[in-house]
């Protein structure tokens, strides 16, 4: 065997592979970031490496997949509260119209990105204001990232006329399009925001790149019923008959559907980005998950932005994930955990145009991997690691994450990204967005 330039030994592996094999005592090789032989670690007896580590008491799976997220929303944390989703969108988009450039953006990406790794995320789907800020951040931490061009018809944060939307985006496409940590992704914001002609536009921008389709839907009944009263019919059935919705198409949320929703939702291929805390602390309902997952629509966890579920912890919204569809249907057989652990790996992969890329401990798949501790009391003794990921484990159980081969965080370190200095910067800026929004309260 020639030599490989990672090789980790001893930890359980939850491979997430084809037959989602359990190895315990396993081995993994990484070669130019590249996972080039998984197995037990008998296997690996005379295999060189430039550097071996150790992971027994760990456990190795496929780095955390956040299928919804607003990394620059990170700035805002907490500065509106206790409003419901309208009234409470209009006084954020107050404070990001002030304070959203590239450096601002670029600076909540860096405290997003440092929150994400920390917490054993290594992929992420992002929408924000000045993209190329949030794919520039990524690249430079070494993060895996889908996102791309933003459609927003009125007063746009970026300044960016709506006739000049379609060719910026194309130069966008254009100067990502050979960054191997950077997924093309095009992303109207909702359909009241953005007319359906400017839909089409941006899907059919899409569709010329390769890039996937990503948007907001159905996610408040106030949303629904202005659908319904402009356009005569649901957010879903507005999106398809329009002709933006197919298996290239994202909608977050999908809280509110109709049986005729299910049926296109299911014709298309479309997937949902489902993020549960954000809905539960918006006041905005409970995604009817276990039905999407009856029907066979793809299902995505996210996190949706810091300043609607207010952390970007997969953990948590793991959790949520299971519990709520149990909870509703008093069915505690419902969403087992190892589903939840496919949306956020193998499904979330697959949607996100991953598929043989990430989400898998599989040869020829790329070293996106996370280490977590499993010695610690609220993870023992063991019996079934799916509901241990699920329902025990928490970020702070992460302890080590590789993206692409690379370590981007070791022993709780972060490699990649100047925490000291992010959070600082922060904290400067937090002040001036605070004397901000206190001088709008007061008109
Ligand atoms: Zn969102």
């Amino acid at each position: 065997m020639h030599d490989v330039d990672l090789l980790i030994l001893g930890p359980l592996i939850v491979t997430m592979d084809k037959n989602e094999r359990l190895i315990e005592d396993g081995a993994v090789a990484i070669h130019e970031g590249e996972i080039v032989a998984v197995g037990k670690r008998t296997e690996f007896e005379s295999q060189a490496a430039t550097e071996t580590i150790t992971a027994s008491g760990q456990l190795l799976m496929p780095g955390l997949i956040n299928g919804h997220v607003h990394m620059g929303d990170s700035l805002f944390r907490s500065l509106v509260e206790d409003l419901p989703l309208e009234p409470w969108l209009e006084r954020l988009w107050a404070s990001e119209r002030e304070f959203v450039s590239y450096e601002h953006v670029a600076l909540g990406a860096r405290l997003a990105l440092a929150e994400m790794i920390r917490s054993g995320t290594t992929c992420a789907l992002d929408m924000f204001w000045f993209p190329e800020a949030g794919a520039d951040s990524a690249i430079e931490a070494g993060f895996r990232l889908v996102t791309g061009p933003i459609f927003f018809d009125f007063d746009s944060a970026d300044e960016i006329s709506n006739e000049d939307r379609i060719v910026t985006g194309e130069h966008w496409l254009t100067r990502y399009q050979n960054s191997p940590l950077i997924g093309p992704c095009v992303q109207p914001h909702n359909h009241l925001t953005v007319s359906p002609e400017m839909m089409r536009a941006a899907h059919t921008l899409a569709t010329d790149f390769g890039a996937l389709f990503h948007t907001h839907c159905s996610e408040t009944t106030t949303e629904v019923t202005a659908t319904l009263e402009k356009f005569n019919r649901t957010p879903v059935a507005h999106l398809e008959e329009i002709g933006v919705l197919d298996s290239s198409s994202l909608l977050a949320h999908c809280v509110h559907l109709t049986d005729d929703d299910f049926r296109r939702l299911a014709r298309t291929g479309a997937s949902v980005l489902h993020n549960p805390l954000s809905n539960l602390k918006l006041g905005s309902g409970i995604a009817p998950v276990a039905r999407m997952l009856d029907a066979g629509i793809p299902v995505l966890v996210g996190t949706d932005g810091p300043v609607s579920s207010n952390d970007l912890d997969m953990w948590t919204a793991m959790r949520f994930a299971g519990l709520l569809q149990r909870g509703v249907h008093r069915d505690p057989v419902l969403t087992p955990a190892r589903d939840i652990i496919r949306m956020v790996t193998t499904v979330g992969a697959a949607a996100l145009g991953l598929g043989g890329v990430t989400g898998r401990i599989q040869k020829n798949h790329r070293a996106d991997l996370i280490l977590i501790d499993l010695n610690r009391p609220h993870l023992a003794p063991m019996y079934d690691p799916y509901a241990h990921l699920v329902y025990s484990a928490g970020r702070d159980d992460v302890r080590s994450v590789i993206i692409d081969g690379t370590f981007v965080m070791r022993d709780r370190k972060l490699l990649t990204i100047d925490e000291r200095a992010v959070l600082a910067d922060t904290k400067s800026l937090a002040i001036e967005i605070e004397r901000h929004a206190a001088v709008l309260s007061h008109t």
